[in-house]
């Protein structure tokens, strides 16, 4: 008889444990027990998919997620990497599409699945969504397969190309300009050029550490170039990313951001505001103004990622940002 596979689940709350409060909110419940109880009630049959265990990250709403939660899934994903065959991340959804991208830049020489869901309504109520993705993420995770993946309603997406585009369709993720991983229908089907498995025995390697203290700008009509600038005076700040628009275009005036930016030696990301977005920022002169000041473009990466990839090369390699930025993830 086939031996059975092994799944370990890192659990990190999120509304898929959550309860209704007095006040009519959301939130996960107070004792790590009562949400562990929760999640394995979800569907009690799930060992017939494969063996698991639950290892115990944090139990919080997803808003709250700090780069030390991250690094706790690394080593909690390295420690146990030899004794399972897939991972399932249960994590709230507001943040997933981080996580899924730090885990992304992060883990090297990845051979299994490392797979987040959650759900959009608590698993408590009759109408969640909770059973259908826990269940698929189990399958998924069991696969002849490797890399970090959402596995959410009938989508399979890659951990760096994922955003949360809806608070309230079960079908809440979308892949950022490209195509989904994979789907679920009858069955699962993943797309071929979807890494494969490393049957042999083998290690993953992990690098922890990421540098939160980055700074997100949206550029709207007329905003004022010196807020930016009055920002570089803040001496924890360690990059930026802008939210053009367009192909990545910046108005006249922020000069003088770029060239103090870039005297302190912070880096200056731009991506685009657009829904479909990539920078093609030698198109217009607004932005190729920009480009020659020294910017990083951030091509047709989400947000997400960008952010993944900004947080971690500041803390792993301060001098090759442009080149991990522009690095293709698997
Ligand atoms: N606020 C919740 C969280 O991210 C939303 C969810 O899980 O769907 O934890």
């Amino acid at each position: 008889m086939k031996k059975k596979q092994r799944v370990l689940v890192l659990f990190c709350g999120g509304t898929i444990v959550m309860e209704e409060k007095e006040d009519g909110s959301l939130a996960v419940p107070d004792s790590e027990e009562s949400a562990i109880k929760i999640l394995r009630e979800v569907e009690p049959r799930l060992s017939a998919i494969a063996d698991y265990d639950i290892e115990f990250i944090a139990n919080i709403d997803s808003t709250n997620i700090t780069p030390t939660d991250w690094d706790r899934i690394l080593r909690c994903i390295k420690g146990n990497y030899r004794r399972y065959d897939g991972f399932v991340l249960t994590h709230g959804t507001d943040t997933m599409a981080y996580t899924a991208a730090a885990l992304s830049v992060s883990i090297k020489n990845l051979g299994k699945p490392i797979v987040l869901t959650g759900s959009q309504i608590p698993a408590i109520r009759i109408e969640s969504d909770a059973r259908r993705n826990l269940v698929n993420a189990f399958r998924v995770a069991i696969m002849p397969y490797s890399g970090v993946f959402i596995v959410f309603d009938r989508r399979i997406i890659s951990g760096s190309r994922a955003t949360k585009a809806s608070e309230s369709s079960l079908d809440a993720f979308r892949s950022v300009n490209g195509d989904d991983a994979g789907e679920i229908s009858v069955d699962i089907r993943m797309k071929s050029q979807v890494k494969k498995r490393i049957s042999e025995p083998h290690d993953i390697e992990i690098y922890p550490g990421f540098e939160s203290d980055i700074f997100i700008h949206t550029l709207s009509p007329g905003c004022d170039p010196g807020d930016l600038e009055f920002l570089l005076d803040r001496e924890n700040i360690k990059g930026f990313i802008i939210r053009a628009y367009g192909t990545g275009n910046i108005p006249y005036g922020f000069e003088n951001f770029f060239r103090k930016a870039r005297a302190r030696n912070l880096p200056v990301i731009v991506t685009s505001q657009c829904l479909y977005g990539k920078t093609l920022m030698n198109m217009y002169e607004v932005g190729r103004r920009a480009l020659t000041m020294g910017v990083i473009e951030g091509g047709a990466q989400s947000l997400e990622i960008l952010c993944a990839k900004l947080m971690w090369a500041l803390r792993h390699a301060p001098d090759e940002i442009d080149r991990i930025i522009k690095e293709e993830i698997e």
